[in-house]
């Protein structure tokens, strides 16, 4: 097989600050636009490097976790600076380990440094502990009040397992990495092995800041694996204490049970599968049919499909406007040039899954792109449909199909439109293309919305995350394995902490959230008043 040759990277572990082999096991990354492997090999982690790699995380959390908020600001600040500085090396690798395209490369690493950005700015500020102080009152009857003081303190080490389709925003030092570093909790991460490379780099540009801003050796370390054994030694580990993950149901299932079936279970944060249930109203299929047709055709198409927001279902009341709105996405989706997917066995999936579906003999294909693709990686893209009736009762119907496929449901009315939604499991967005008017006749299909979703949608996309403590990344399984966090935005940061209470303890000893004077000027809640004064 013809190899080609990327960016000066080494193919081995980052064992906190060195970089190590031990093990036999190698493999390559793909570059799929090519279809040749690239030429570095990469070393599977040993089990001396896993242990190696706890080990030096946990003893760096003894120290890491008392620096103040403006020295993990420095670091996470440094990280940017110096993913930026690995210029196009970074860029170059990224497209010969994905197919996407260097516009997409240069997207995701500005929002990357963004997160990175975001999360120093947030621990910089400091309210984000959320320190709650009740003061005591000895002379309260008939017991004593104590003085209780609350903040949020971080959790000890964490593993990240990289995404295959966020090589940067949700991999090494993407956004599950920079939240548990802003937490206060060292971050080993078990790279992706679909982009290793890219995944050495960033972790190179992390350990450079680790070392230029004074961090503990092991606040950060990188794994290499080609295969699951890997993950689930580090998922057993006694020492590590919380785990993230982006990627399929089956791999975050798998690892969410091993978490729970340790002596000491721990958790895991999975932000799993999604169909993206988008619900067209009748008003707004009649005014805007066309327009909205051209828009979910882009947003379908978009990356190659390959986003967990993908928008993979879409509902309607069967209608003359429904038809014309299906002939018009139908239309305008050919008319898009496939893509190149991230990896043969993603493309693999991806046909399998949507042949799975497509054999189903109430389904009916309705277009997919015919033309000859020269390429073996790229997708054509597919619509098909299928009846609200069918839908509710064939649940194979509801499962993900990873990449640039729809299934249009038909309902005969609004109440099988009701059943259809209910019968959907959690996801992470939902959508409601209406108008104004005709919203508040669909109030209960709504509120069985909610019931399903993380983050509901009015007139617009799903596909396209902002990065703002506003956002909802997550929702009911299984499209995350705890409804109760997003994996996107600063509130992410809550998934890498727990909630800690000091009693009647003497204010010199606080830690300086909690001190009388606030120093820090944090927002705090006192006496059930949110202020950022002194007590
Ligand atoms: P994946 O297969 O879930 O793998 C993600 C990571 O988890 C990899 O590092 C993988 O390790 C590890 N892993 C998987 N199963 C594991 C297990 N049983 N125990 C321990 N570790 C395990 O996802 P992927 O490679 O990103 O893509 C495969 C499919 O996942 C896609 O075709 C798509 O269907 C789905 N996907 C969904 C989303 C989404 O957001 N909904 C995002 C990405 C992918 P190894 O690779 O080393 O085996």
């Amino acid at each position: 097989m013809a190899t080609t040759t990327i960016a000066n990277i080494s193919g081995q572990n980052y064992i906190g600050n060195k970089l190590s082999v031990t093990g036999k096991i190698t493999y390559k990354t793909y570059n799929p636009e090519l279809q040749e492997e690239n030429s570095i090999p990469f070393y599977e982690a040993s089990d001396n490097e896993i242990n190696e790699a706890v080990s030096l995380a946990s003893k760096a959390f003894d120290s890491y976790k008392t620096f103040s908020g403006k020295k993990k600001a420095e670091f996470l600040n440094k990280i940017a600076d110096e993913i930026l500085n690995l210029g196009d090396a970074l860029v170059t690798t990224y497209c010969s380990e994905t197919g996407l395209p260097e516009g997409r490369a240069v997207g995701e690493r500005t929002r990357t440094i963004f997160q990175l950005r975001s999360f120093a700015e947030l621990v910089s500020s400091g309210s984000w502990v959320e320190a709650s102080i009740d003061t005591g009152n000895p002379d309260r009857t008939p017991m004593p009040k104590p003085d209780l003081r609350r903040m949020n303190i971080p959790l000890g080490p964490i593993v990240v397992f990289g995404a295959s389709n966020f090589p940067l925003a949700y991999s090494t030092a993407g956004g599950d990495t920079a939240a548990a570093l802003a937490a206060g909790c060292p971050v080993i991460v078990k790279s992706h092995p679909m982009h290793a490379g890219t995944g050495e780099l960033v972790a190179s540009a992390i350990i450079k800041a680790a070392k230029e801003t004074g961090m503990p050796d092991g606040v950060f370390s990188n794994l290499n694996s080609s295969g699951i054994e890997v993950g689930q030694k580090l998922a057993e580990h006694a020492q590590i204490k919380a785990i993230g993950f982006t990627g399929s149901i089956k791999g975050g299932r798998a690892l969410f049970d091993i978490a729970s079936r340790r002596k000491t279970p721990i958790p895991v944060f999975a932000e799993m599968g999604s169909i993206n249930p988008v619900i067209v109203l009748p008003d707004a299929l009649k005014t805007r049919g066309e327009e909205l047709a051209k828009t979910y055709a882009n947003s379908i198409t978009l990356g190659t499909g390959q986003f967990c927001t993908n928008p993979g279902l879409i509902l309607g009341i069967e209608s003359d406007a429904l038809d014309n709105f299906i002939n018009h996405l139908s239309d305008e989706i050919v008319k898009i040039n496939p893509t190149c997917m991230l990896h043969p066995q993603i493309k693999k999936a991806y046909h399998l899954n949507k042949e799975k579906i497509l054999s189903e003999k109430q389904v009916s294909i309705k277009t997919t792109y015919k033309q000859d693709i020269a390429n073996e990686n790229y997708a054509s893209q597919t619509l098909a449909t299928v009846s609200g009736e069918d839908f509710i009762q064939n649940a194979n119907l509801h499962e993900e199909v990873f990449g640039p496929f729809s299934l249009i449901v038909k309902c005969k009315d609004k109440g099988e439109l009701e059943k259809a939604i209910s019968s959907l499991d959690g996801q992470l967005t939902g959508t409601i293309l209406g108008n104004n008017l005709e919203i508040s006749e669909y109030n209960y299909l709504l509120s069985l919305l909610n019931n399903k979703v993380g983050r509901i949608i009015f007139n617009g996309v799903p596909t396209g995350v902002e990065v703002c403590p506003s956002m909802v990344h997550g929702g009911p399984y299984p499209s995350s394995t705890d409804s109760r966090f997003s994996a996107v935005g600063t509130s992410s940061i809550k998934r890498w902490v727990r909630p800690f209470s000091y009693q009647n303890w003497p204010n010199e000893l606080l830690p300086d959230e909690l001190k009388n004077e606030n120093s820090l000027g944090i927002l705090r809640l006192v006496n059930n008043k949110l202020t950022d004064q002194p007590i």
